[in-house]
């Protein structure tokens, strides 16, 4: 296995044999920074591509069931001892007594989690589902787009302050600002919460504890970047909850793909085997090593970029010591959040005159003057972003 260049680029290739360019940038087009595709690990992924394949063969895993002994009923033995042993790898959360549910990514989970942390009585009015600003922008639309009987949307957990059951979700590392976060509602009633944790993953941010929370969601597509594998894993203490979120996933896609199931449990497979052999094995074939450096290569670009425009200021992030890493680390977020200077009220537009396409701050319940940035996509994206950046001066 060789792993030459972290940024080394070049053509997708798909093993029926087409390819597809990698894009070049001409002065009309846009700069594409405004999801969050998670595509940046793909060389990595190339490097080592041949130890991942997984062979399905045509009566292979064709059943809805993946263990019938295992309360998620729908997961293969295969996957959960994966996700087991990756966080034994990571130590990012503790999984013991805790049960695993299985979701057709965590999309699917935070709706599962709605319905399982929802009053069941139908006399109690919906609950309010609340996050602090900025919040991942598709909290609101996800709760609100069924207009559920069971839950309603009420905005930023900071502003909140009605003694009524409430639902917090906590992004630690927050999606669209990378910051780390606590629980911030204050409220006479207790409340239920869950923890969004898509990014706490070492490229990211320091590991600093092994998160031992109620609620606790993560991400496969955020994890290695297989977002199109549409895999997501909840730990939940108590099996009340479980058993009602298993039971929303029954009845919105009657389990998860087996087939992503087996591939994903591949990937992790690969990452784990990396760390166990970790004496004879170059760091840059590790995946948390490649995927670090490469967000730390990334952030520094990016920050020089942003220093040159003079037009925007960036979150500042803490330094902190990694437990998995063993050192002292900085913050390397997924997304940058920026703040224009006085004088521009909408950064959304202020980048589409520049032509680069990203997200306003309304759309995470705060002001327009903010916008956030993938630092997660392609190289040849990513270039051409922090050239137009860096050439961008005050009207
Ligand atoms: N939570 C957060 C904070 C996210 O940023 C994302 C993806 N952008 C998700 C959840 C959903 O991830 P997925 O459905 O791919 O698992």
């Amino acid at each position: 296995m060789v792993v030459s260049t972290i940024n080394g680029t070049s053509p997708l290739s798909h093993s029926n044999g087409t390819t597809i360019p990698l894009s070049t940038f001409s002065r009309n087009s846009f700069v594409n920074v405004e999801k969050g595709d998670p595509v940046a690990f793909r060389p990595y992924w190339e490097k080592v591509r041949d130890e991942c394949t997984v062979e399905i063969k045509g009566d292979e895993w064709m059943s809805y069931l993946g263990d019938t002994n295992n309360l998620c009923w729908y997961m293969v033995p295969q996957m959960r001892d994966a996700i087991l042993r990756l966080h034994n790898v990571v130590g990012n959360a503790v999984t013991k007594d805790k049960f695993l549910v299985l979701g057709t990514g965590s999309s699917q989970l935070f709706q599962a989690l709605l319905y399982a942390l929802s009053p069941s009585e139908s006399s109690h009015r919906p609950i309010n589902v609340v996050a602090a600003a900025p919040y991942y922008s598709e909290y609101k639309d996800a709760t609100d787009i069924l207009q559920s009987r069971l839950f309603q949307w009420t905005g930023d957990a900071a502003l909140y302050d009605k003694d009524e059951p409430y639902i917090e979700v906590v992004t630690s590392p927050n999606n669209p600002d990378g910051t780390l976060r606590v629980p911030v509602v204050n409220s006479g009633v207790e409340g239920k919460i869950i923890y969004d944790l898509a990014y706490y993953w070492p490229q990211y941010t320091p590991i600093t504890d092994q998160l031992d929370h109620d609620v606790m969601v993560f991400t496969f597509s955020k994890c290695t970047g297989h977002a199109g594998s549409r895999i997501g894993w909840a730990f939940v203490k108590d099996i009340e909850v479980a058993k009602k979120m298993i039971r929303f996933v029954q009845l919105n896609s009657i389990g998860v793909s087996r087939e992503s199931q087996i591939r994903a449990a591949k990937m992790i497979g690969v990452i784990c085997d990396g760390y166990k052999n970790l004496k004879s094995i170059e760091s840059d074939h590790l995946f948390f090593d490649y995927s670090k450096r490469l967000m730390k290569e990334r952030w520094e670009k990016f920050k020089g970029a942003i220093e040159k425009s003079k037009v925007f200021t960036l979150t500042k992030y803490p330094t902190s010591y990694c437990h998995f890493n063993k050192d002292l680390s900085e913050q390397y977020p997924a997304f940058a959040w920026l703040k224009c200077l006085e004088g521009i009220k909408d950064g959304e537009s202020y980048l589409e005159k520049l032509k680069i396409r990203t997200r306003g701050g309304g759309r995470f319940g705060v002001d327009a003057k903010y916008v956030r940035v993938s630092m997660i996509g392609t190289e040849d994206e990513f270039i051409e972003l922090c050239t137009r950046l860096s050439n961008a001066k005050r009207e």
